[in-house]
C-alpha cells in the first residue's frame, strides 16, 4: 500500500500520466524524452501556480470596459538544480515567461549519495519572490533539501518543490527537513534501489535529457 504524505501532491491527470509512461519507456528517444519533460513541466507549473495572488486591472473588450484579474506583484523565481533541473526550465518558463531564474549545481557523491555544491547563482531580489525549485527526480531528497536550505538562507519564505517523480525516501526527507515546502510530482514510485535510483523510475534523468549515455 502506498504511503500518504501530508507534504505531497500527486498530479494524476490522464494527460500527465500518459506522458510519464512514455518517459519511463527505455525505448523513448532523447528528443522525445526532452519534449515530454518540457510538456509535463507545463502541466506541473500550471498546478503549482494555482494560488498566485491576482489583482484586478481595467481592460476594454470590443464590447465594454471591465475589470479582470492578472497575476499581482513580483513574479516567481524558478530555481533549477543542475543539471537535470534545466530539462524542466523551458516548460516552466513558457507558462511563467517573466519569472527570474536561479541555478544551484549539486552532484551526488556516488559513495555517500550526499550532495556536493559546485555552482550557485540566485537572483539578487529572490527574497521578494515565491520560489519554485525544479529537479525531475526526488530520490534520497538530499539534493533538493540542500538546495532549499540555500534558498532559505537568502530569506525566501514561500518555496515549492516540483519533481516529475519521487521516491518515498525523498518525500520523507523533505517532510523532515522542510515541512513547510509542498512537493508536487506526477508520481510517487515504490522505492530507491541500492544505487540511489528510483524504482521503477525512468533511469538517469540527466543522461536521458541530455543524451549523455
Ligand atoms: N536521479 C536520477 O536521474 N534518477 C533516479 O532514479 C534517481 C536520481
Amino acid at each position: 500500500m502506498k504511503r500518504e504524505f501530508p507534504n505531497l501532491t500527486v498530479i494524476d491527470h490522464p494527460l500527465i500520466q500518459t506522458k510519464l509512461t512514455r518517459l519511463r519507456n527505455q525505448e523513448t528517444t532523447t528528443d522525445d524524452f526532452r519534449r515530454l519533460v518540457r510538456e509535463m513541466s507545463h502541466m506541473l507549473a500550471y498546478e503549482v501556480t494555482r494560488d498566485l495572488p491576482t489583482e484586478l486591472v481595467k481592460v476594454t473588450t470590443p464590447v465594454a470596459e471591465t475589470s479582470a484579474p492578472i497575476i499581482a506583484g513580483k513574479k516567481p523565481c524558478i530555481v533549477s538544480i543542475l543539471r537535470a533541473g534545466n530539462g524542466m526550465l523551458d516548460g516552466m518558463l513558457e507558462l511563467l515567461p517573466t519569472a527570474s531564474v536561479g541555478f544551484i549545481g549539486l552532484y551526488r557523491d556516488p559513495a555517500t549519495l550526499e550532495p556536493i555544491e559546485y555552482y550557485l547563482k540566485l537572483p539578487v531580489d529572490i527574497s521578494d519572490r515565491m520560489v519554485i525549485v525544479v529537479d525531475p527526480m526526488l530520490a534520497t531528497g538530499n539534493s533538493s533539501a540542500a538546495a532549499i536550505h540555500r534558498v532559505k538562507e537568502q530569506g525566501v519564505t514561500t518555496i515549492k518543490l516540483v519533481n516529475i517523480l519521487a521516491a518515498p525516501e525523498g518525500v520523507q526527507c523533505m517532510l523532515e527537513e522542510h515541512p513547510d515546502v509542498p512537493v508536487t510530482v506526477a508520481a510517487l514510485d515504490e522505492k530507491l534501489n541500492e544505487h540511489g535510483y528510483i524504482v521503477p523510475g525512468l533511469g538517469d534523468a540527466g543522461d536521458r535529457i541530455f543524451g549523455t549515455r
